[in-house]
This record gives C-alpha cells, sequence and structure tokens, in this order.
C-alpha cells in the first residue's frame, strides 16, 4: 500500500516551539507587565469579520485591502475576512457594543493576524501582533501615553537602545488634503519617472509615493515637498504637545518628514519604531492617530490612536531568555513508590512546587532528565523509604542528600 503523504505547514505559516516559543512567551509578558502599568484593559475580538470592517477602514487603495487580506465566502455565502490587524476590528466593536459610555478607553489585545504576502524572514502569513489603542480622547496627551508605553515596552524587553522612535504628523483633514493636492499636482510633474506601482498610486494614494523603496521613485519622492508648509495652526500646535510630551517624559525621538501611515485614516501623528538589526523587516511598532476611522465605520466621529507591534521581529531582537527549570523531580524506584510518588507529586505541585515525574525509566536516566530540566531537588522513593515514610532528597549539583518525612516535603521544598 502507498504510503499516506504528511500534510505539510501552510507557508508563511510557523510553528513556534523551544527557544523561539520562550522569546515568543517573553515578548508577550513584557507586554502584560506594561500595560498594567500604564493601566489599558485587555479585550479580546473575533479572528475573523465582515469583509467590510477592513475594506471601508483600511481603505481599498491600501496594501493590505488590496493584496494581502484572506477572505473567502462562509457556508451562508457571506464575505469573511480574517482580521490583517486589530484596530479596525477593535473600532467595530466599539461601536456593536456601545462601549462609548466608558470613553475615554485605553485597550490592548494581542494574538494572531493574516496577510497574504510573501513569506521571508520577519514576514509571514499568520503572524502575530501586540496591540495598543486609546479610543475617544482627542487630546495629544492621549498620543504621549501610547508611545511612552512603546518605549518602555522596549526597554522592559531590553531592546531600546537598538530602535528609534521616527516620528511624523499627517496634520488634520485641511491640512492633509492641501498636502495631498500639492503632492499629487509634484509627483504628476514626474510622472513619467515614476515606477508603474507609484503612478498606479497617484491619484488614489500619493502620499505612500513618499515611503516607497523602489529606487527609481526614492530621489523624486525625496525632494517631495514637505506636510510643514501646509499646516493649519491647530495641526502644528498639536504635533508641539506630542514632542513636548515626549520630551517630558524622556522619550528620545526623531522626525521623519517621509513617514506616512498606509491606512488612509490616519491624521495627526504617525509614527514607526526602526531597527538597522532586521534588514528589510526593521519596522517593529507602528501606529498613529486614526481619528477618521470610527466616522468611517458609521458611527459618530470618535478620536482615537493606537499602535501594532510584530510579536515575532520583536522576539528575534532581543536575548535569549533563560530556559525554564522546575523545582524537582520525583525518582521512584518500583511499582509500590511509583503509586506513592503518584499522591505525592500531587500534592507538590498543589503546593506551588514545579515538579515532574518521567512516565517511565531506571534511575539513571530519571536523573540525567532531572538535571536537563534544571531541577534543584531529585526525590528518591525506594522501598527503604516506603518502609520509613521519608524520602532520600537529594540537592542536585551540590550532591548533598537528606532525608524528609513524605508530610514535610512541601514545606522543606518550598523553605
Ligand atoms: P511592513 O512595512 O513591514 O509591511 P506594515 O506597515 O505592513 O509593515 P503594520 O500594518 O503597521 O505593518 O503592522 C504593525 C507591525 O506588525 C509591523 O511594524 C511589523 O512589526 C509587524 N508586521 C507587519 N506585517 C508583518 C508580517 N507579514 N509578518 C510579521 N510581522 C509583520
Ligand atoms: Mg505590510
Amino acid at each position: 500500500m502507498a504510503r499516506i503523504e504528511t500534510p505539510k505547514r501552510i507557508r508563511g505559516t510557523q510553528d513556534i516551539f523551544g527557544d523561539e516559543q520562550r522569546r515568543f512567551a517573553r515578548v508577550l509578558e513584557a507586554f502584560e507587565t506594561v500595560r498594567r502599568l500604564y493601566a489599558f484593559r485587555r479585550l479580546e475580538i473575533p479572528v475573523f469579520e465582515a469583509t467590510e470592517v477592513f475594506s471601508r477602514s483600511l481603505g481599498e487603495t491600501t496594501d493590505v485591502v488590496s493584496k494581502e487580506m484572506y477572505t473567502f465566502e462562509d457556508k451562508s455565502q457571506r464575505s469573511i475576512t480574517l482580521r490583517p490587524e486589530f484596530t479596525a476590528g477593535i473600532a467595530r466593536a466599539y461601536l456593536t457594543e456601545g462601549w462609548q459610555q466608558y470613553a475615554p478607553l485605553k485597550l490592548v489585545t494581542t494574538g494572531p493576524v493574516f496577510r497574504y504576502e510573501a513569506p521571508q524572514a520577519g514576514r509571514y502569513r499568520q503572524f502575530h501582533q501586540l496591540d495598543a489603542e486609546v479610543i475617544g480622547a482627542a487630546e495629544p496627551a492621549a498620543d504621549v501615553e501610547l508611545l511612552v508605553f512603546a518605549d518602555q515596552l522596549l526597554r522592559e524587553l531590553g531592546i531600546q537602545d537598538g530602535v528609534t522612535l521616527q516620528l511624523n504628523t499627517l496634520g488634520d483633514a485641511e491640512t492633509r488634503d492641501a498636502w495631498r493636492a500639492a503632492l499629487i499636482t509634484y509627483f504628476g510633474q514626474h510622472r513619467a519617472d515614476l515606477s508603474a506601482e507609484s503612478q498606479d498610486r497617484l491619484e488614489r494614494n500619493p502620499l505612500r509615493i513618499l515611503d516607497s523603496k523602489d529606487p527609481r521613485d526614492r530621489p523624486i519622492a525625496d525632494a517631495a515637498p514637505d506636510i510643514d508648509a501646509f499646516m493649519t495652526s491647530e495641526a502644528g500646535a498639536f504635533f508641539e504637545s506630542v514632542t513636548k510630551g515626549l520630551d517630558a517624559a524622556g522619550v528620545a525621538w526623531t522626525r521623519n518628514a517621509r513617514l506616512v501611515r498606509g491606512l488612509d485614516y490616519y491624521r495627526h501623528t504617525a509614527f514607526e519604531f526602526v531597527t538597522d538589526r532586521l534588514g528589510a523587516q526593521g519596522t517593529v511598532l507602528a501606529g498613529g492617530r486614526y481619528d477618521g476611522l470610527i466616522g468611517a465605520l458609521g458611527g459618530n466621529e470618535t478620536p482615537g490612536v493606537g499602535w501594532a507591534a510584530g510579536v515575532e521581529r520583536l522576539a528575534m531582537l532581543i536575548d535569549e531568555p533563560a530556559a525554564e527549570r522546575i523545582d524537582a523531580v520525583i525518582v521512584p524506584m518500583g511499582e509500590a513508590a511509583e503509586a506513592r510518588a503518584t499522591g505525592i507529586l500531587a500534592d507538590l505541585r498543589r503546593a506551588g512546587i514545579a515538579t515532574d515525574m518521567a512516565f517511565k525509566g531506571n534511575m539513571k536516566r530519571r536523573l540525567a532528565k532531572a538535571d536537563a530540566q534544571g531541577a534543584r531537588f531529585a526525590i528518591i522513593i525506594g522501598d527503604d523509604e516506603l518502609a520509613k515514610g521519608a524520602a532520600a532528597v537529594k540537592i542536585l549539583g551540590a550532591g548533598t542528600q537528606s532525608e524528609v518525612p513524605f508530610g514535610d516535603l512541601a514545606r522543606i521544598l518550598s523553605a
């Protein structure tokens, strides 16, 4: 009979285990620690939504909507999309659940997101994001808080030195419209020299040409008009408050006048935390203010600001976390000992002592495994120990051994 072929892992997805998993878990832990310090509340939202949640809020001209979404029809012929990011789903939840009553809301969530793009190091089709949002606050203080939060996350992970905060403003609606019109005129004059993709973007999404990576576009994009000449005084004052807040909080930043966000709903603050340690995939965390989003989803105009970070990219940057260690292993010798050991194992674990016992094996193998697990104690139970009602407890590494009555194990090992 022909052997059945094992199914393959889908391209762009990951099976995360071992060292890689420890890095991944460390990033999530650090995020959890910092979000508590900043009083952000956790929320969970669906992995899939009606397609229009993303198409209406991200804009049809963005890369994500035009090329990268996993969209399919379910069995009732509804168009469904796997979330390519969190912000749109959170805004949808805010509206459908009537969370206006809690505004301003400081929220975080984490989990997998899906984008159909070319897989490479640091770029996957199912990847994971950390996400932080403030909904219902128009004040620049909200932007500052999110940026200081992001900076502290990098400090918590020990990677703040290799990562730079690049900051820009996209102005208010009036500023952005005037700048956009000027960019269309300017790029129109250079149309023939632009890449095909940028020519295509010219009318629909001219801001995106500014951060094009195509070498043909770069000199033209670099000489394009800055937003500063079009800034209303309100938009200028907003940006100044943000930068003053960052200075007050001791968060270093640099202005990058070419930084734009791909998504149409961004206003005012736009930012990226960038490193040169990950090659082309150097953006580890990105976000900005999206005052236009909730209106685009049919809600009352509601300001919002937030960021998302790639868990995998952060995980690649951190030092390798220490291996997980356990407190003790039990080494039973013989059937009677094994039965008694099963009870002791349960008691120790219930007492909060991380304890393991192999499913089988002789003393030598069990002790070798205990070493590999980094255990501090080996609790040896054989016929003699059963008779005495006390285990032989070996302090691994030190090589010393003492006798501990079964009933005292939990107390003595947790001391
Ligand atoms: P990029 O320019 O790298 O494509 P992006 O602008 O599409 O990034 P955002 O939509 O801002 O990224 O997503 C926030 C963060 O999620 C990014 O800064 C990055 O760390 C991470 N990220 C984005 N796409 C991927 C991916 N395909 N695989 C892994 N991480 C990703
Ligand atoms: Mg992308």
